[in-house]
């Protein structure tokens, strides 16, 4: 624990430094660090908040909820869901959570048991190490395909052991805004499914979605659990309506699930253990925001400025499927001093992809303003430049 707390995640070292040069009155830098959205939540968001505080007793919006969340809100979040993706879900499949991160910890401290792997596609969300290490399990490794980022099936295949426990997918992806196929997800269930009863347990995919609604180019993202009976759904509204310092969010046990009572009731275990119990308050706004859409259009708008941009210049960039990330290829092979050289010289803040599981690549958040994306561009190509053209 000391480790994780000493040792900070690249995003957050990065995100530190910019806060730094905030702090000193510094604006002459672009910060491209973390997935902090700069959209602000919708207007109904703030109207929902002044009418539950008006209408609800003091108690009931900042007394203790149930551990699982208001039975209100669950049902309505299972309702939102049966009537996009044609499910059968109740309220007793859901358990809210403080938000994704929270509804990821507690599914891998309720399904796992010290020693067993866990087994990640890279490029991948860095905190998910900790959120493994924590509960003791080994975080295996498995590379994407390279050029597409797809899953790569036939290396999770070979990955599988009679230790693996569980399987993390995260489509839309950060960091690459790769937006998995839905066949390569039914190919995923099929192979999870007969190794489950090739070693006589059940192999969990655990499908983290934070970025679930934010898919450009009129694409959807497909609907995971459809793919594989024993997937937990982990969700939050951090992304989709912007409200990442709330804390909520939930994870979704379908009832296809096997042992379905046994493994929700471990999810609250792990609740109480953990304490991922959400906020009061928050959950009554999100049962009456459930069904507002995300702003689909403001991150396409910036995808465009920014990947074109880069483009343009001569970078090779992936172009980004769903989520607010541009993938970038460095221009030397260190990651490491790529991103120091681009922050020093041009004051271009990026994330490192180390800590992601490869080497090469930069992350650029572009959940930031049309103009820090547009004024980055000029800086770009002189650190372009600097390497030669
Ligand atoms: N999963 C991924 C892929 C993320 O990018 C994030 C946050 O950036 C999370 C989970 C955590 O989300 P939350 O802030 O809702 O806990």
């Amino acid at each position: 624990m000391y480790e994780f707390g000493a040792g900070k995640s690249a995003i957050r070292t990065v995100f530190e430094e910019t806060c730094a040069l905030r702090e000193q009155g510094r604006t002459d830098f672009w910060d491209f660090s973390i997935g902090n959205p700069y959209v602000p939540a919708p207007p109904k968001v703030n109207e929902t908040i002044r009418e539950v505080l008006g209408q609800y007793a003091p108690i009931d919006l900042h007394g203790y909820p149930p551990n699982n969340g208001w039975p209100a809100t669950r049902a309505a979040v299972a309702k939102n869901l049966n009537e996009r993706f044609s499910t059968n879900y109740s309220m007793g499949d859901v358990v809210m959570t403080g938000g994704c991160a929270g509804a990821i910890t507690a599914t891998i401290c309720a399904l796992t048991t010290a020693g067993e792997d866990i087994i990640v596609i890279t490029p991948y969300f860095p905190e998910y190490r900790m959120y493994i290490q924590a509960w003791k399990c080994k975080c295996i490794e498995v590379p994407s395909e390279p050029e597409t980022f797809q899953l790569d099936i036939d290396a999770i295949k070979k990955a599988i052991t009679p230790c693996t426990r569980m399987v993390i997918v995260n489509t839309p992806n950060n960091p690459t805004g790769a937006v998995y196929s839905e066949e390569s997800l039914r190919a995923l269930g099929d192979v999870l499914r007969e190794a489950s009863k090739r070693y006589q347990k059940t192999i969990y995919l655990l499908s983290d979605e934070p970025y679930r609604e934010i898919c450009y180019d009129g694409a959807q993202n497909p609907w995971v659990a459809d793919c594989y009976e024993n997937t937990i759904v982990c969700y939050s509204w951090s992304k989709s309506l912007s409200l990442p310092g709330e804390r909520v969010g939930y994870a979704l046990v379908p009832p296809t699930v096997t042992n379905h009572s046994m493994v929700y009731d471990a999810l609250l275990g792990a609740q109480r253990a953990v304490n991922t119990i959400t906020n009061s308050l928050f959950t009554r706004v999100i049962e009456r925001c459930v069904d507002l859409p995300a702003p689909v259009e403001e991150y396409e708008r910036k995808r465009k400025i920014i990947y074109e941009g880069l483009k343009e210049i001569g970078y090779e960039v992936v172009r980004p499927q769903g989520a607010f990330y541009l993938w970038l290829k460095c221009l030397e092979e260190d990651d490491h001093s790529f991103c120091r050289r681009a922050a020093a010289e041009q004051h271009l803040f990026l994330v490192e992809s180390t800590d992601f599981g490869c080497s090469g690549w930069a992350r650029i958040s572009y959940a930031c303003s049309d103009e820090t994306l547009s004024t980055s561009l000029p800086a770009f190509k002189r650190l372009f430049d600097s390497y030669g053209g």
